[in-house]
């Protein structure tokens, strides 16, 4: 049986790793991380940093990537318009999936039921079918799916493995810099990344062009309280 481990290089899917790495054969154990080319450079080293301290490979799973993507559909991913998730990382995800031929595989992933309304349903176990191809059926497994955030952090804690730096600076999430899910305490952090703030601008002027009119990653009331907190001057 391979375990295929879902990596974010956030809290839950470390805690998941660490869990799995307690229970089960290192060689049984199959991290993977779909690259969505839109993260932020502590997500990208963290990663390298639990391949260094666990001794493990994490199978990178290429995405075309944030910006080819908004660019190839014309269109900038926001709350209500979640595609980025299935293009850039379940897709390449099942597409990995299939290639592999396993005899007996699980994917385990990081979800809580306290996330969310929508993951207060989530089950241990689930056999989930592919929206992509048909006869993909992901056997999936969720060790931590009843844990609070306060005992995943202290896990990871307690097992000696630092946290993504982002958590640090007090971004709620990891993933893609910046997510179109984000909430305002997350964007009041964002206003001051320079750097992220120009990459994002600089794409949504290009979407903005392509389609001949004024698009934004984030939506009016909460593009309007980024710009009112970012001291970046504005490129667009
Ligand atoms: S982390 Fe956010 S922006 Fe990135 S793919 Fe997921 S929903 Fe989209």
């Amino acid at each position: 049986m391979k375990y295929i481990v879902s990596i974010s290089g956030g809290k839950d899917s470390t805690a998941c790793l660490l869990y799995m790495l307690e229970r089960v054969k290192k060689e049984n154990i199959i991290p993977v991380f779909c690259d969505t080319k839109w993260e932020a450079d502590e997500t990208y080293e963290y990663l390298d940093y639990l391949q260094r301290k666990l001794d493990i490979e994490i199978i990178r799973i290429e995405s075309e990537g944030m910006e080819k993507l908004v660019k190839r559909i014309k269109c900038l991913p926001n709350h209500f318009k979640r595609f980025c998730t299935k293009e850039l990382k379940t897709k390449p995800f099942h597409k990995w999936l299939k290639k592999q031929n396993f005899d007996e595989f699980k994917v385990v992933e990081g979800i809580r039921k306290e996330e969310s309304l929508a993951r207060s349903e989530a089950e241990v176990f689930e056999i989930k079918k592919s929206y992509f191809y048909k006869d993909l059926f992901i056997p999936t497994f969720r060790p931590i799916v009843e844990w609070s955030k306060e005992k995943v952090f202290e896990y990871i804690k307690n097992k000696g493995i630092k946290l993504n730096p982002l958590y640090k600076k007090g971004y709620s999430r990891v993933g893609c810099f910046p997510c179109v899910f984000w909430n305002k305490h997350d964007l009041l952090l964002f206003a001051n990344e320079d750097k992220y703030l120009k990459r994002m601008r600089e794409l949504e002027k290009e979407i903005s062009e392509l389609v001949g009119k004024q698009v934004r990653f984030f939506e009016e009331r909460r593009d309007k309280f980024l710009r009112t907190k970012s001291l970046f001057k504005e490129v667009v």
